[in-house]
């Protein structure tokens, strides 16, 4: 006798059910967990959250609060120490094993573009990169050559494993109250890694993928100590520093501040560009900011193409005043 389960399954198709792979650092979600759940709601059907750490309560327990979250799978193995790939995958694999989800989804940071290739490949499924939008259950969109067209892909696969460019998807709300359960048990640890050790940069301002302001530098800015004008501007304005590559290859700044089609992408509400002309590579990264500030003094820029506001002046002197006037 066949089950209701069965009986609707025969005549809607296999039940929609996404896994999020949840990024934290056992403390606190990674913002961009948010994005990935409301994605993962356009989707439909059950979310499913996987929480995998050490020390990870704080990371799940938030998990559960998030709008939209049916359950939350929580992992806690020393073998997830530095969230690598190759220890994480048996593991979503064992998930997956046990709930045959229908959508993999994992934010499309360093992060999730490391695990979710690999989870693709054992499942020997394609992996869809980087979505900015979801029409459908099967029918994605995403950008190709560095944002100049736009893809929209079908996917026959049984399973679809994707990342999603979270500026493109408003945060889920903190109101829900998902239950959190243990996830799959096993052996995850991985010959293939060792975890050694990681060297974060602390920082009291934003972080540059959820900050509402940013002020970026380029190579106009001629050294790394005159990103000092940048740093008093950001500060007035609560505002992350960010950078064009050209800065960060000159060593003016760290390239974890490179902003582009091979840095990070942004969207913030104010983005305030430095001397950076606007090279495509960069406009890939921060074009969907909402309000562009740009400050050149090469009238014909490309980056005045794309400013909502332009002011074509010598950096050296307009910034002070702006930083001095705010
Ligand atoms: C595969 C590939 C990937 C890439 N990925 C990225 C990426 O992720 N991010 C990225 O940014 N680039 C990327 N690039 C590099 C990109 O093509 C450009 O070379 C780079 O963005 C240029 O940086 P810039 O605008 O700072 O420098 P420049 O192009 O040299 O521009 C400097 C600007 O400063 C202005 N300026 C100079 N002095 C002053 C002054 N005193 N006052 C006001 N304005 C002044 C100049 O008029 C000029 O417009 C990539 C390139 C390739 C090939």
């Amino acid at each position: 006798m066949f089950s209701r389960i069965a009986v609707r399954n025969q005549f809607l198709g296999r039940l929609k059910s996404t896994l999020v792979i949840a990024e934290h650092n056992n403390e606190a979600l990674n913002p961009v967990t948010q994005n990935t759940i409301t994605a993962a709601k356009k989707i439909g059907g059950d979310i499913t959250v996987l929480v995998a750490g050490t020390k990870c309560g704080p990371a799940s327990e938030a998990a559960s609060k998030l709008q939209g979250v049916t359950k939350v799978l929580v992992a806690e193995n020393e073998a997830f120490k530095g969230f690598t790939a190759e220890s994480l995958t048996p593991l979503i694999l064992a998930a997956q094993n046990q709930f045959k989800f229908t959508h993999i989804l994992a934010g499309c940071t360093a992060f999730g573009k490391s695990v979710l290739p690999r989870v693709a490949a054992k499942l020997d499924v394609s992996p869809i990169s980087d979505i900015i939008d979801v029409k459908s259950e099967d029918t994605f969109v995403r950008p190709v050559y560095a944002g100049n067209a736009i893809l929209t892909l079908k996917s026959k696969d049984p399973v679809k494993v994707i990342t999603v460019r979270g500026t493109n998807f408003e945060a889920t709300k903190v109101d829900g109250g998902a239950a959190v359960e243990q996830a799959p048990a096993g052996d995850f640890k991985s010959d293939l890694t060792v975890f050694v050790s990681q060297e974060l940069t602390k920082s009291d301002r934003p972080e540059l993928t959820s900050a509402k302001a940013i002020v970026s530098g380029g190579r106009g800015l001629k050294s790394g100590d005159n990103f000092k004008l940048l740093y008093d501007l950001a500060d007035k304005l609560n505002a992350a520093v960010g950078a064009s590559r050209a800065a960060v290859d000159a060593g003016y700044v760290p390239n974890d501040l490179q902003i582009g089609q091979t840095g990070k992408i942004v969207a913030p509400e104010l983005y305030i560009a430095v001397g950076i002309s606007g090279a495509i590579q960069h406009l890939a990264g921060m074009k969907d900011s909402k309000t562009i500030v740009a400050i050149n003094k090469d009238p014909e820029a490309p980056i005045f193409q794309v400013a909502d506001i332009g002011l074509v002046a010598d950096l050296f002197k307009a910034v002070p005043e702006l930083t001095q006037k705010i």
